[in-house]
């Protein structure tokens, strides 16, 4: 397979070529590069490359491979890792000018995980400011686009992660999720994306947005490339106090399992109401494609949804407002210059340094957890996040894994949700309730509609339950035959 055409594949594909020794590593990175050096100008996936670690990686790899050495699954595979991850001397921005020149002093947990798997990680990707967006407008350094249609948003927040995966100007990548920032920019990008089970994996070196939010997951072209990589980031980690205690679990092992007797539960709330049509008939259809894989097909009410956006926006911007107080000035990053004292110096340092949407958040957040309006907002968002959670307690009692869409649309044109904070936040409806209740969910792309944009449909199971998540998705990515990215190639 001409190398051009091998950097749109899956990392079944190039791990097989780099085995045969018809590339190496070393090849394979730099034709990545070749692609982020035409294609990237436009799209914006990445904030900086990290070419000296990519290289020595690969370098690294083929070494093992003509030594005949073990060679861990994704060994010599290139990754893209969103901004807000740690590589322990090269930069970690989260899209804000308040980190701009930040230097990470340490690796995150699951990039030393990476390094130890051999994955060249070769760049960090664009995201909204502190991963706080669902377009990937919000990036103090430049918006991304979507590689399927240039005037669209990729969403967000991971959109560079997404749209580098999309553009084959990486194979696989990772994002975060918080409220749904690895499924959204994955569904309008045509891409399988996955939160993980809250504490499955480490957050330890993700900078926070909302601690009990927060999770990363891996964003890729195929099901498995998903389990994958989950098996190399997850796991047990000291230094996460919300890590489980989890035994390793191999995450491709159940994907090709029968569905027999697998009971799929449809919600009603997300698969009927305000869908756009295109969208409505994917679900439809994906409902027939389970039904004759030989899954029994059950109707699911999740009544306390409609509260879930309004729950979310308390407690994310409450917890964001705590998190991001560490940025003043003292410890981190940017400083203004000539303060007149140090109250000036804290005021002036985060006004230059946040950007408008992050601002927000932290007055929101603030302000919900002031004392008065402390019982009023912040305590009853939390009593409706366990009521969220028993909800979907008893929705496993009737079903295995759930489905939906994981937008009511498709992606949507740049510049026209961005000053209507309110209905940009409303495409998160399908996505935050996973967040609230720690549950593992999944895109998994299932068409195209009728403006060649892709559609995205989401799968959640109860917490802990990924290997069964991810047989679903597998079962559905078989049937939907969706692969085609080279497409795109020709496209951008
Ligand atoms: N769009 C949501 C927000 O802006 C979710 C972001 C995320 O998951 N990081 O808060």
């Amino acid at each position: 397979m001409d190398i051009k055409e091998l950097i749109t594949k899956s990392s079944k594909e190039q791990r097989q070529a780099l085995l045969n020794k018809e590339v190496s590593a070393v090849e394979l990175v730099n034709a990545f590069y070749d692609r982020i050096e035409t294609t990237d100008k436009e799209i914006g996936a990445y904030n900086s490359l990290t070419k000296d670690f990519a290289m020595e990686t690969a370098k690294k790899t083929d070494e093992k491979i003509r030594n005949n050495e073990h060679l861990s699954p994704l060994a010599g595979i290139p990754l893209a890792l969103k901004d807000n991850i740690n590589l322990k001397s090269y930069p970690t921005t989260a899209s804000s000018k308040i980190l701009e020149n930040f230097i990470s002093p340490y690796d995150a947990t699951v990039t030393k995980k990476l390094k130890e798997n051999l994955i060249p990680i070769i760049g960090k990707t664009n995201l909204d400011e502190f991963a706080m967006g669902s377009s990937n407008e919000n990036s103090a350094f430049k918006i991304v686009r979507n590689p399927w249609n240039k005037n669209k948003v990729p969403g967000g927040s991971s959109g560079g992660s997404a749209a580098a995966v999309a553009a084959s100007e990486a194979t696989v990548s990772l994002g975060s999720d918080t409220g749904g920032s690895i499924r959204l920019p994955a569904s309008y990008c045509g891409l399988v994306g996955l939160k993980p089970t809250y504490g499955r994996v480490s957050r330890y070196g993700l900078i926070a947005f909302a601690s009990s939010l927060d999770q990363i997951g891996p964003i890729t072209k195929t099901v498995e490339d998903a389990a994958l990589l989950l098996n190399v980031i997850s796991g047990h980690d000291e230094k996460d106090s919300t890590s489980l205690n989890q035994t390793p679990e191999d995450f491709t092992q159940d994907l090709k399992k029968d569905l027999k007797g697998l009971k799929i539960g449809y919600i009603k709330e997300l698969c009927t109401e305000g869908l756009a049509p295109e969208v409505e008939n994917a679900v439809k259809k994906s409902i027939e494609l389970y039904k004759s894989a030989g899954a029994e097909i059950v109707e699911i009410s999740l009544p306390l949804i409609k509260y879930s956006i309004a729950v979310y926006y308390v407690i994310a911007t409450a917890e964001a407002s705590s998190n991001l107080a560490r940025f003043d000035g003292v410890k981190y990053g940017y400083r203004t210059k000539n303060p007149e004292n140090l109250y000036d110096m804290y005021v002036k340092t985060r006004a230059e340094g946040f950007g408008d949407e992050v601002k927000r958040r932290i007055m929101l957040g603030t302000y919900a957890l002031s004392s008065g309006y402390y019982d009023a907002y912040y305590k009853k968002a939390q009593q409706l996040r366990r009521l969220i959670k028993q909800d979907f307690d008893n929705a496993f009692k009737k079903a295995d894994v759930l489905l939906s869409p994981t937008c009511p649309h498709t992606a949507f044109d740049i510049g026209s949700k961005i000053e209507d904070p309110l209905s940009m936040y409303l495409t998160d409806i399908a996505t935050i309730t996973a967040n609230l209740a720690g549950i593992p969910a999944m895109n998994v792309p299932v068409g195209l509609d009728n403006a060649n944009m892709p559609i995205g449909l989401q799968l959640q199971a109860d917490c802990l339950q990924e290997s069964k998540l991810l047989n679903a998705a597998y079962k559905l990515e078989e049937a939907v035959q969706f692969n085609q990215y080279g497409k795109i190639l020709q496209q951008v």
